[in-house]
């Protein structure tokens, strides 16, 4: 089970707010200890421990010497190649040479008892309070996890910070520098091989990580916060973990959407300036399609899961919409999510939605049939799989947030007739989960008729 409230965590915003970047390199490497054999056993990544002159056990990777005064795990003794092998993957998401960080070096403290590594002179005076970890020049803090892959997670999740420290300058304003580390700590650890910026599939394998539960909890509420709201977070924001969990999902949104891949593009391997600007430039830049992103993202949330197809996931947008339109006939994709019917809504609208089609939702084994009014055979979200449903979605316009719920879901099936509860944008789709959506075929034609 997952326990949230261990899983807060609180780094690297004091520092930014010292204006700290990283100066102590150390150029001494000393490769002892890490070399693999061909035995892919866990005993074979693992290091082997030596004991450090204060006491601790030290384990030696290329790029990281992991302090620590817990017993010794393979787990544990992984940490430092794990982060090597990261190393090159921080480099490319960044572009930063090889040539650059080859010789980068850093400490982490891995920490059962606090008291222990702050008599031993571990925590310096500049360090400032932290939950569960914490990144300061060449130096980080993890404190101990209560899973593997927690654990690891955290460990590279600082890593990151330090990689876009002393690669990008800083590691940017608090939802891009938490963002980024959620987004790139996330990660698989199997027979050996790393893989960075995963989204999970499940929760088996990303225990106690939580950041969907956290997100499928608020989303709906008024704790929801809008996309603007994100990009203006503050420097004390991420004392919740919530901001953690919107930030990373704030990252993946606008680096898949097409209004504003471009952007994160071009922000990913740029050198990080000033903090404040950066948020401010990528805010001007996107704002002409700032309804469109607003909405989407109030959208794209409702559908958040494990194994999301992201990409499939982000709602398609008319690009001509006339606001006064009254009726609308279209063939709505059944291997999609959310698609705009090109029609905007008020208030106390009367809507009335017909769709007709066969549609196929499945394959294996045989093929799905399946009509607007969806098969009982499964559901999702309390409907059955693959029946039309439709969202009257708001953005923030001219970025404010909006007050009350942000979206109001409806059941359509063969036929609806509805009175709109709010302002919005008419998006369709049928009820599946996006991972599945892939392998559908066919269309169902939507006829929409709205009086006011
Ligand atoms: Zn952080």
């Amino acid at each position: 089970m997952l326990d949230i409230s261990t899983a807060k965590f609180f780094c690297n915003l004091v520092m930014l707010r010292f204006g700290v970047i990283a100066v102590v390199v150390c150029c001494t490497l000393t490769n002892v200890g890490w070399a693999q054999n061909s035995d892919d056993s866990p005993q074979a990544r693992s290091l082997q421990p030596t004991s450090n002159p204060n006491g601790f056990r030290e384990y030696k990777g290329k790029h990281l010497t992991l302090v620590t005064d817990l017993p010794h795990t393979e787990a544990i003794g992984e940490l430092p190649v794990v982060f090597d092998a990261a190393m090159p993957m921080w480099g490319e998401y960044f572009g930063v040479d090889e040539s650059e960080w080859s010789g980068w070096t850093c400490t982490g403290y891995l920490i059962g008892d606090r008291n222990r590594f702050q008599q031993a002179g571990y925590f310096p005076v500049n360090l400032p309070p932290f939950v569960n970890g914490y990144q300061l020049e060449d130096r980080l803090w993890c404190m101990e996890q209560p899973s593997d892959y927690y654990r690891r997670h955290l460990m590279l999740h600082e890593g990151t910070h330090w990689f876009m420290t002393r690669g990008l300058g800083n590691p940017g304003p608090p939802w891009y520098m938490e963002g980024m580390a959620e987004k790139l700590a996330t990660h698989q650890w199997r027979n050996g091989e790393l893989k960075l910026d995963v989204f999970p599939d499940r929760r088996e394998g990303f225990e106690y990580w939580g950041r969907l539960l956290l997100i499928k909890k608020q989303r709906g509420t008024q704790q929801a916060p809008t996309l603007e709201g994100v990009l203006r977070y503050g420097p004390t924001a991420h004392q919740q973990v919530e901001a953690y969990a919107w930030s990373w999902a704030a990252i993946w949104f606008l680096k898949n959407h097409p209004r504003s891949a471009e952007a994160m593009r071009k922000l990913q391997k740029a050198e990080i300036g000033n903090i404040d600007s950066l948020t401010t430039k990528l805010l001007s830049q996107l704002r002409p399609h700032w309804e469109e992103l607003s909405t989407s993202w109030n959208a794209w949330i409702q559908q958040l899961d494990y194994g999301s197809d992201v990409e499939r996931d982000i709602p398609l947008f008319q690009s001509m919409t006339d606001p006064k339109s009254s009726s609308a006939t279209f063939a709505l994709k059944v291997d999609r999510g959310w698609q705009d019917s090109g029609l905007r809504i008020k208030e106390g609208d009367q809507i009335t939605i017909e769709a007709k089609g066969r549609y196929q939702i499945g394959s294996d084994p045989e093929p799905w049939w399946c009509e607007p009014e969806g098969i009982t055979i499964d559901y999702f979200g309390g409907q059955p799989l693959g029946k039309v449903v439709g969202l009257i979605a708001r953005g923030d316009a001219n970025g404010e947030m909006v007050s009350g719920p942000s979206t109001e879901l409806l059941s359509v099936g063969s036929k609806l007739k509805h009175v709109a509860k709010q302002d919005g944008v008419l998006l369709l789709r049928i009820n599946e989960p996006s991972a599945s959506l892939s392998d559908n075929q066919g269309s169902v034609d939507v006829t929409i008729e709205i009086a006011r």
